[in-house]
């Protein structure tokens, strides 16, 4: 039988995976058979390529985090450049603004988004948006651009920012929010999205699903996302599976 996949982890986070080797194997023991791993700056791209090519279903996200732009750069954007060239990039992420944090000013966060999107434009790549207390001013940015496919991953926004984001065609990623008893509506808007436009992530080391909320989480929980996917949807979780994994097959070309 098939397995889950989780579209967005950050096995290259050093401090929380010392073992990337070992959390893929115990994904893989928990179902889960497909990992993307996401870069949030030059250097944590290039691990996450170093992951990708030690197994055959482990692939990247190369790009540069809106939290990470004050050291962006035209050395940073030759670094993805680059690495989105690899066999196994198959995305550019992520990349957005974050208005709820300031590690970088909006000119900085901007720049950053700028250059990527006309980077992933050139190349024919898909990006994948990190977004926080954003939506309105992220959306305004890709409605004057030309259509391109794109993942809102982790998302939180309302209803009205996933009809504008639905209408340019975006796929939107499931963590484990959906699992949190006080998320209804959360879930009202992911039915209102409806199956055909979602994939299911973990956000590994952050935002771990119910009942492990807190702790550091893995991809191996990516099935507890799923259940609660199914649970918020009304759909059996093979279904569930089945969908989200076509939609990650179809964006990510995997
Ligand atoms: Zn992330």
């Amino acid at each position: 039988m098939t397995g889950w996949t989780d579209t967005h982890c950050h096995l290259n986070d050093t401090e929380a995976f010392a073992d990337p080797a070992e959390a893929v194997r115990e994904a893989n023991e928990n179902g889960v058979d497909r990992l993307i791993v996401v870069g949030v700056d030059g250097e944590s791209s290039r691990l996450a390529l170093e992951i990708s090519e030690q197994f055959d279903n482990v692939w990247a996200v190369v790009g540069w985090h809106p939290n990470s732009a004050a050291s962006f750069s035209t050395d940073g954007l030759k670094e993805i450049s680059a690495a989105a060239g690899h066999p196994k990039a198959v995305a550019i992420g992520e990349i957005g603004l974050d208005f709820h944090w300031s590690y970088a000013t909006l000119e900085q966060q901007k720049s950053a988004l700028f250059a990527q999107l006309d980077l992933a434009a050139e190349l024919g790549k898909p990006v994948v948006f990190h977004c926080r207390e954003a939506y309105p001013e992220l959306l305004d940015i890709l409605e004057a651009r030309p259509s391109h496919p794109y993942l809102m991953h982790c998302f939180a926004g309302g209803p009205e920012d996933a009809d504008r984001a639905l209408a340019l065609g975006c796929l939107f990623g499931v963590d484990g929010p959906v699992t949190y008893k006080k998320a209804d509506d959360l879930r009202a808007t992911l039915r209102h999205i409806g199956l055909q436009h979602l994939v299911l992530e973990t956000d590994a080391p952050w935002m771990a699903p119910h009942p492990h909320r807190g702790k550091r989480n893995k991809p191996a929980w990516t099935a507890l996302v799923g259940q609660g996917l199914a649970v918020a949807l009304e759909i059996d979780p093979e279904e569930i599976k089945r969908v989200t994994n076509a939609n990650a097959s179809r964006f990510f070309g995997i």
